[in-house]
């Protein structure tokens, strides 16, 4: 094909992806989640296990890998919760990449951290990392420490403060207390237990220098950062656009030292945490952001904000943002060199982005369920114009050329 002009680049690997099916499909299905991600040059999405029947069982696993092999029309995994530790065993043999734990429980809604997934007890959580030890594959945590947390948001309840403002600032009293003491536990967990742990969104400064140490001194720790954190999360954007933009507010500092993290190789991935919701169910978080559910819409937009943000703004150079956004996410996960990589040999997923072209994001082009995006009205350089998978177009010249069922599950190869 003609590629003049444009950056052939791996496949962008997206390992924490909120599909929303089955339960949740008025939001987003499969469907409507790897258009998005087809459009956004992401040819491996891996969903998460907060569904309606949360994925805990291997007959689960299964059922929710048949829908996608059905309607996604690019590849995809799953990542179930070892919630109910018998089924680990079988569920690591099935092929899943990872288990997730929500050390989150909601407060005042029911939804996205649904009762049953969340593990706030230590004896749990203990025998959780006990049992995925053997299967190899890493435990991959929402760090959250709920008891406090708790505490610092009936404090802000008491004060008659319940908006996005009210919420951004609770979960970072004490410069992000409710974070690091879990992450700090959970790498003596892993000390102890000798089992892999994947730490979901950094969002402290302390937490990216707690991680650097562990992998400094050998032990097997990887960890993630999400587009929220690196894109929005700044406390005006939060003022302007309160719902739209929760999602964790990330001060200036703690954003340098994410970018920081990135490029020495103490954060391995950069997982979108694509969390859909409608409007109708966030815009009601001006007057109580305890009610309305946290997360963005991501899959479609962050490549083009990385290649700005990132790239352009001088944070990374193109081939540390490969390495973050592709690269790693098949190292880690154990998709590579199938996966991750331009070679003979690997699967032929490409993205063929023109660096120079400018896209200004709008709602209305929002190919995700949900219908909105949480950087309407900006622009960014940095445009995914084809997509493949596997050798095929799913994304042609700007227009969605993918069908349902082209999408292959995701095993671990290594
Ligand atoms: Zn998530």
């Amino acid at each position: 094909m003609d590629a003049r002009g444009l950056l052939v680049l791996p496949g962008f690997i997206d390992t924490h992806s909120h599909h929303r099916e089955p339960g949740f499909t008025h939001k987003e299905d499969i469907g409507t989640a790897t258009r998005a991600a087809a459009a956004g040059g992401v040819t491996t999405t891996v969903g998460m296990p907060n569904v309606n029947p949360p994925v805990t069982t291997l007959e689960h696993y299964e059922g929710v890998l048949q829908l996608y092999a059905r309607k996604a029309l690019v590849d995809f995994n799953l990542h179930p919760a070892p919630t109910v530790v018998s089924e680990v065993p079988r569920l690591a043999s099935a092929g899943a990449l990872g288990f997730k734990v929500f050390q989150i429980v909601d407060t005042k809604r029911s939804y996205p951290h649904m009762p049953g997934l969340g593990v706030t007890n230590a004896g749990e959580m203990l025998e959780i990392f006990e049992a995925v030890k053997p299967t190899g594959r890493p435990v991959m945590v929402h760090p959250h420490n709920q008891e406090l947390m708790d505490r610092f948001e009936q404090r802000y309840w008491a004060r008659g403060e319940h908006g996005p403002l009210a919420y951004a600032a609770a979960q970072r009293e004490y410069d992000g207390l409710v974070w690091n003491t879990a992450i700090q536990f959970l790498l003596q967990l892993q000390e102890a237990v000798g089992t892999w742990l994947h730490v979901l969104h950094l969002v402290t400064r302390q937490s990216v220098e707690m991680v650097r140490r562990a992998k400094a001194e050998g032990r097997q720790v990887t960890s993630e950062v999400n587009g929220f954190s690196l894109f929005l999360g700044d406390w005006e954007t939060i003022e302007r656009n309160g719902p739209r933009a929760l999602g964790r507010w990330v001060p200036p500092d703690v954003k340098e030292s994410l970018w920081a993290g990135i490029r020495d190789g103490t954060i391995d991935v950069l997982g979108t945490d694509h969390g859909p919701h409608t409007l109708e169910e966030k815009l009601p978080g001006w007057q109580d952001m305890w009610k309305a559910p946290s997360a963005v819409p991501q899959l479609q937009d962050y490549l083009s904000k990385l290649l700005d943000v990132g790239v352009r703004g001088g944070e990374l150079n193109l081939d540390q943002a490969v390495r973050l956004a592709s690269y790693q996410p098949a190292r880690v996960f154990g998709l590579y060199p199938r996966k991750g990589t331009i070679e003979i040999g690997a699967d032929a997923d490409l993205v063929l982005v023109d660096p120079e072209a400018e896209i200004e994001f709008r709602d209305e082009a929002a190919l995700s369920k949900c219908g909105w995006t949480p950087y309407h009205g900006q622009t960014a350089h940095g445009v995914p114009i084809h997509t493949l998978v596997r050798g095929r177009f799913v994304y042609r010249n700007r227009h969605l050329v993918g069908e349902p069922g082209w999408g292959r599950m995701a095993r671990p190869t290594t």
